[in-house]
């Protein structure tokens, strides 16, 4: 068969379902690329899957196409032989990293979110070596609260003794590390591709954010280079989060809010905040008073 893949996204970050799809055909003997609209007639199936609910729809789509993905808004998980198998990383050649979750879902159920209701509670998915690659040590890990779940926590731990660098690029739960030393003398040992990520999406969440990046400097005797996202429904509550953390030294990263599954943009007043935050050389010199007026 004539396989053909569609990445609605378009972005630069790989689709992992679709990495899945195509190593699970290639098994087949089938023969895999990418959707090109002319060639239609000539494929046997197409699959489309979209991650983000505000990206285009790709109109040259045949009848028949299966779709998936939280973007499409339907449930479509994979079947757990294609779920569990290596992804086929020649799909996407610029990125080098390894790839996967090791727990899927949450313990907890922030309003804003998709993964309580689309993963469920939080339980174990895959080990490592499921999706790790012989070619490089780094992993990009896209679980969601893997600190929530004992699999997760011995994932991190084995990527110390593997000397693996990590991503968790979802970010850390800082309750949880804020609540249990051990976990932050654990994150004080992982090698960090980038830097250690946590979440402040809520201003109850800043004494657990200062608690647990202290305890993480303090258990590796070093700064760390630690980011931070930060979602933005209130400008004025987001900035009191933002400058508590330039006050820690962490850099925060401002997430605009966007109704779930709406394709508009956020509010213009929420993307000028989170462009004046993320714009880092304008963040470092310009107030946000003063940028506020010049973005008006
Ligand atoms: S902690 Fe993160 S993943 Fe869990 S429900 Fe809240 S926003 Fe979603």
């Amino acid at each position: 068969m004539k396989i053909a893949l569609h990445d609605s996204d378009r972005t630069r970050f790989p689709n992992l379902p679709l990495m899945k799809l195509s190593a699970w055909h290639r098994t087949q003997k089938d023969t895999v690329e990418r959707f090109i609209p002319l060639m239609n007639d000539s494929y046997d199936r197409v699959y489309s899957s979209k991650v983000f609910s505000f990206t285009a729809e790709e109109p040259n789509l045949p009848r028949g196409v299966i779709r998936g993905g939280t973007g499409y808004g339907i449930d479509s998980d994979l079947p757990d032989e294609i779920e569990h198998i290596m992804p086929d990383y020649s799909l996407y050649p610029g990125f080098k990293a390894s790839l996967g979750f090791t727990t899927r879902g949450c313990i907890r159920s922030c309003p804003w979110c998709v993964v309580p209701g689309k993963e469920g509670k939080i339980h174990a998915h895959a080990e490592l070596e499921e999706f790790l690659r012989p070619d490089c040590r780094d992993v990009v890990l896209m679980d969601n609260n893997i600190l929530a779940h004992e699999h997760g926590i011995m994932q991190l731990e084995r990527s110390i003794t593997r000397n693996l660098r990590i991503d968790c690029n979802q970010g850390l739960d800082a309750r949880l590390i804020a609540a249990d030393d051990a976990l932050a003398h654990l994150l004080s040992r992982v090698h960090w591709l980038k830097s250690i990520r946590l979440a402040c999406d809520h201003k109850s969440q800043m004494p657990a954010v200062e608690a647990a990046v202290k305890a993480i400097r303090r258990h590796g005797n070093k700064q760390y280079n630690f980011s931070c996202y930060v979602l933005v429904q209130d400008v004025d509550d987001a900035l009191e989060r933002v400058e508590f953390l330039r006050t820690l030294k962490v850099d925060p990263f401002a997430q605009p809010y966007r109704e779930p599954g709406s394709k508009a943009l956020p509010a213009k007043h929420l993307r000028d905040f989170a462009r004046w935050v993320n714009h880092k050389a304008i963040f470092k010199t310009v107030p946000w008073t003063e940028y506020r007026r010049s973005a008006a």
